[in-house]
């Protein structure tokens, strides 16, 4: 493998990327209290100010009266306008954009341009959207009377994103909540500054371009004390945030103190069952990708593997041979041969030794992976062997999402007791069957089935298209974002009841005066 570029090398790169999408100036603060990093060596790019108190009031502020004064009453079609030309802006840079989200997320090249398509999906998704925001009409039990509802926008959308999807998820939410009228702050996380402020760039070049206001959309950098400001202010209608199950069980209660609205994409625990009839190569290539993609740092990264007794000890021995390829493929996400790029950082190694530590305590058996990689090229940056560990039983470590590369292994007798493991872990993102048996693929999508948000066959656990709804179940949160009728937790809905007649009658058939 190439050598690992150097951090000068990289802060030049993502300068060049920011410039390009409008960012020429960054408020750089020494000492400032926010650093934007490469996971790629562990090295700090800039020094940039957080956001005060003050700044996060004045951009809710803003976003709420650019909401009022205008956007809310802007025709939804004349939204997508400016939806449109920011999905034209973001395939111009797509590069630009996947640069700062390798540089920033550690993820390989094909995984950051994927990441920056998702958004362009996401954009023309949203322009369609804003001419198909339909209410219903339905039949009155009055006479001379029509019923009916509207959707209308619901003010300021709060989004706070996680590190691993650090553009996509911004743009599932604003895509969606710009055309159905609201405006945005966004509090990126803090290890992904940078890919925020590009973002920022690009839609303020298209609300230029197009003539909207550039106040529907505002961002505040810092940590969770500005994530915090957002979840207690009253005038943020919906708080949208994406994150692990901590960080729900922390802003659930809060908004819900308020009487405000949360969209709650958290943490999952995803498993693929291998049933004996399965087609064993497709299973491999989607449990690889589904296991070791991304460096096991997305929030449907497969971290169980549950696989029929008779065919666990080949089909194991087959995954840990792909993970041995693998071994040789760690490193710079730049370098076009790199499948696994490296952790986002210290604590993500740190979480994975302790989960390796412990899983070997409760009987885990080690097959492969584990060992940190390019320490001595790179001390600051964390490099890890994608690991596979076969459990004698579903552990607490194994029911714990652990955000690194960790598949554990089970195994089971009976399709009853492969969906019994796979629903025994307080998550629910994601799941697949891998299985040729048709009982038993549409067993695992009955309502007695998979309990996730998302439920595949023949498929791995990640890899989602932008066209459906995703979300989970459970410590998952609950939440919805993206496609399908995702748009309807972004606007409020209106009961309408017109009486075009010259009676009064009251329903249920009640008599008063
Ligand atoms: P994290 O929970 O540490 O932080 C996520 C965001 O929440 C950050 O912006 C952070 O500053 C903010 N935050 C943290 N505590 C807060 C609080 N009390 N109040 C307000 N804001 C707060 O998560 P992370 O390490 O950045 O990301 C990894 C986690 O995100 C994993 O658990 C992963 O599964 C999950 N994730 C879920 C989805 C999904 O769609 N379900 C998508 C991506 C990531």
């Amino acid at each position: 493998m190439a050598a690992l570029p150097a951090t000068d090398h990289l802060r030049e790169r993502a300068r060049a990327a920011l410039a390009r999408c409008g960012v020429e100036h960054l408020d750089e603060a020494a000492g400032g209290g926010h650093d934007a990093r490469t996971p790629i060596t562990g090295g700090t790019l800039f020094q940039l100010a957080p956001s005060s108190a003050a700044d996060v009031d004045s951009a809710v502020s803003t976003a709420r009266s650019a909401f009022s004064d205008v956007w809310r009453d802007t025709p939804a079609p004349e939204r997508g306008r400016l939806v449109r030309r920011l999905g034209e802006l973001l395939r111009e840079h797509k590069s630009d954009l996947a640069d700062l989200v390798s540089i920033e997320a550690g993820k390989i090249g094909s995984e950051a341009a994927g990441e920056v398509q998702e958004m362009i999906d996401i954009c023309d998704f949203a322009v369609g959207l804003s001419r198909q925001l339909y209410g219903r009409t339905m039949a009155s039990e009055r006479p001379g009377h029509r019923l009916m509802e509207t959707w209308h926008p619901l003010g300021v959308v709060g989004v706070v994103t996680a590190f691993n999807f650090p553009v996509a998820v911004w743009s599932w939410n604003t895509a969606v909540a710009l055309v159905c009228g609201d405006t945005v702050v966004w509090k990126p996380s803090e290890l992904a500054p940078l890919t925020a402020l590009a973002c920022h760039g690009l839609l303020m070049r298209a609300a230029a371009d197009v003539g909207a206001p550039q106040e529907v959309h505002r961002v505040v950098l810092g940590g969770r004390e500005a994530g915090e400001r957002l979840v207690d202010d009253e005038r943020v209608a919906l708080l949208s945030a994406t994150g692990s199950v901590r960080m729900g069980r922390e802003v659930g209660p809060r908004v819900a103190a308020r009487l405000g609205r949360c969209l709650l994409e958290l943490g999952g625990n995803n498993a693929a069952i291998v049933a004996p009839s399965a087609d064993m190569d497709l299973a491999l290539q989607g449990v690889a990708f589904g296991a070791a993609g991304t460096a096991g740092q997305r929030c449907t990264t497969q971290r169980r593997l549950i696989v029929h007794e008779d065919v666990a000890d080949e089909f194991t021995e087959r995954v840990v041979e792909a993970y041995g390829k693998l071994g040789e493929r760690i490193g710079d996400p730049f370098a076009e041969e790199t499948l696994v790029g490296p952790l986002i950082g210290e604590k993500a190694h740190r979480s994975m030794d302790e989960a390796l530590r412990t899983a070997a305590d409760s009987g885990g058996r080690l097959l492969t992976g584990g060992t940190r990689r390019l320490a001595s090229e790179a001390p600051d940056a964390y490099y890890v062997d994608p690991a596979v560990v076969r459990m004698p039983r579903q552990e607490d470590v194994v029911r714990r999402e652990t955000f690194a590369p960790i598949l554990y292994v089970l195994t089971y007798r009976t399709f009853e007791e492969a969906l019994e493991l796979h629903n025994g872990v307080p998550q629910g993102l994601s799941g697949s069957v891998f299985t040729r048996d048709q009982r038993e693929a549409e067993r695992f999508l009955s309502s007695a089935g998979c309990d996730c948000g998302i439920a595949n066959v023949n498929i791995g656990t990640s890899g989602a298209e932008i066209g459906g709804a995703f979300g989970g179940e459970k410590a998952t949160g609950g939440g919805r974002e993206s496609g399908s009728d995702s748009w309807r937790a972004y606007m409020r809905r209106a009961t309408n009841t017109v009486n075009y007649s010259a009676e009064l009658p009251l329903a249920q058939g009640v008599s008063f005066l």
